[in-house]
């Protein structure tokens, strides 16, 4: 099996099953539609979900859009004119190699079975007899192993729907595959509004939806997902510099929010694998459990995608630069499409990357009886980021003190929690598995001396603070950069 290209079997999975099993417990994703059975990979995030994939959006957002001169933010329709996608290529090309397999049925996508080289002498089991014969398609079932395989055929992916009332081929549209589209169509609106000179960014987050065939390892890929995207226009000649540039901001945007660096790669694109519209490509991969497999693609579209939409629509979409000379006339003033570096990320993805980066179980140990399991989120991630415990449920003056403090804490925006149920170290276990950093108990002292004592996620230390000074304190911790 090569490295190159991540074929993925049925190993067990423990660690991704630890993270479902965490998630559903304490409310970050629950399968969708459960009641009635669930419908295959769609998920709802819950409570503490919502919060982490808004935070990491977030996250996104500040340093892609807001902390940037060069980049702006839209948000635009998850249904676009057909055009745009019968130019963009999509209702031409954006399938996926389908093969059902005549010994377990199982349906797959050939370019994600595991590799066996042609000539291959394989083994397996078919209506109770062991088989044996010679691979002739470089990959096997992965269900069964059999090479006793249909046809690939090419399934496009996009969900098509009708828009308005009748059901006619020409009321046919489709919901988007990907956010980068609007960002081309909309190419000269922004920067004409805006005023913007090369090199300059448009950014965009928001759902979209691909009809995947092989859905798999819970929110990594499912046909409804989210994604953070930026189309970075510039200079021909200047691509592959910006190219090299967007790889490594976004490697160390994942590094700066916490993410283990061993855990990372950025991994070119062969030739053979570059899309045909790409000059050069990277993905960054993370080592999940099953292996190093895609985050985010960091890719030079070069001029394609605004010189297909350019054709189609029959408008000009050409970048004007006064100051350069054109080289027919000799004078000042140049028309001319730019190139396009995009670093596409999914969102839902990076959310399953947080939570298997940030999961760890620690053994019981000298003076602690139980293990715990604890989810060491970067703070600016936490889903929430200071939890108020009176230590005596019982005591009005304990849990209105405490209460006040949480309010403190809303009005400076931070998400506080309150929580008075169940003896104190269950309270601490259950957000160490939230991912909570800090906690702060309410107790006897606080009533004389306005003191609370603030608990530490990470090494579970103790120290006492003074409850005027909780709000700069946790406020301080949530916002300082690991950058240094
Ligand atoms: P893959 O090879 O995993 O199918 P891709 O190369 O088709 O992904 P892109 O079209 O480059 O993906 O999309 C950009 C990002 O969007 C991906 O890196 C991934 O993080 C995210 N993404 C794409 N498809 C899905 C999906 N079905 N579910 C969740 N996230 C997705």
């Amino acid at each position: 099996m090569s490295d190159k290209k991540k074929k993925r079997g049925t190993e067990d999975l423990p660690l991704l099953q630890k993270i479902v099993a965490l998630c559903k417990r304490r409310g970050f994703v629950f399968p969708s539609s459960e009641i009635y059975g669930g419908l295959r990979s769609a998920y709802d995030y819950g409570p503490l979900g919502v919060e982490l994939k808004r935070n990491v959006m977030a996250e996104w957002w500040r340093s892609t859009v807001h902390e940037r001169e060069d980049v702006v933010g839209i948000d635009a329709s998850i249904i676009m004119s057909p055009r745009v996608w019968e130019a963009s290529g999509h209702v031409g090309g954006f399938s996926d190699p389908l093969v059902d397999c005549k010994t377990c049925k199982a349906r797959f996508r050939a370019d994600k079975a595991p590799a066996v080289a042609p000539g291959t002498e394989v083994t397996y089991r078919s209506q109770g007899k062991t088989i044996k014969g010679i691979a002739t398609r470089g990959y096997v079932c992965p269900e069964c192993g059999s090479i006793d395989l249909s046809e690939e055929r090419a399934f496009n992916l996009m969900f098509k729907t009708h828009y308005g009332p009748i059901e006619s081929d020409d009321a046919i549209v489709y919901l988007r595959p990907e956010t980068a589209q609007a960002m081309f169509v909309n190419f000269l609106n922004v920067q004409q509004t805006y005023r913007l000179r090369l090199p300059f960014g448009i950014a965009q987050q928001g759902k979209s939806f691909r009809n995947e065939i092989t859905v798999e390892h819970f929110i990594f890929r499912s046909c409804e997902f989210e994604q953070m995207e930026m189309e970075f226009f510039c200079e021909p000649e200047t691509s592959d510099t910006w190219l090299e540039y967007w790889r490594t901001e976004r490697l160390n945007w994942y590094i700066n929010l916490g993410c283990r660096e061993e855990n990372l790669r950025t991994r070119p694109h062969e030739k053979d694998e570059l899309a045909h519209y790409s000059k050069a490509c990277y993905d960054i991969e993370y080592r999940y459990p099953w292996g190093w497999d895609e985050l985010e693609g960091v890719a030079n579209r070069t001029d394609y995608d605004l010189g297909r939409h350019q054709a189609a629509s029959g408008k000009k979409l050409a970048y004007f630069d006064p100051q350069k000379i054109n080289p027919e006339t000799g004078k000042p003033g140049l028309r001319f499409l730019p190139h396009v570096i995009e670093p596409a990320a999914g969102a839902t993805r990076a959310v399953l990357m947080f939570l298997l980066d940030a999961y760890d179980e620690e053994p019981p140990s000298e003076g602690r009886k139980d293990g715990r399991v604890v989810l060491r989120l970067d703070p600016r991630l936490a889903p929430i980021k200071v939890a108020v415990l009176p230590l005596v449920k019982k005591d009005t003056e304990l849990t209105g003190k405490a209460r006040d403090i949480v309010k403190t804490f809303w009005s400076s925006s931070i998400n506080a929690f309150y929580d008075e149920k169940d003896a104190i170290g269950r309270r601490y276990a259950r957000q160490d598995e939230a991912g909570t950093p800090f906690c702060l108990t309410v107790d006897g002292q606080t009533k004389t001396d306005d003191t609370v004592t603030i608990r530490y996620r990470d090494d579970m230390r103790q120290e006492r603070i003074k409850v005027a000074e909780a709000v700069e304190i946790v406020k301080e911790k949530v916002t300082a950069s690991r950058r240094s």
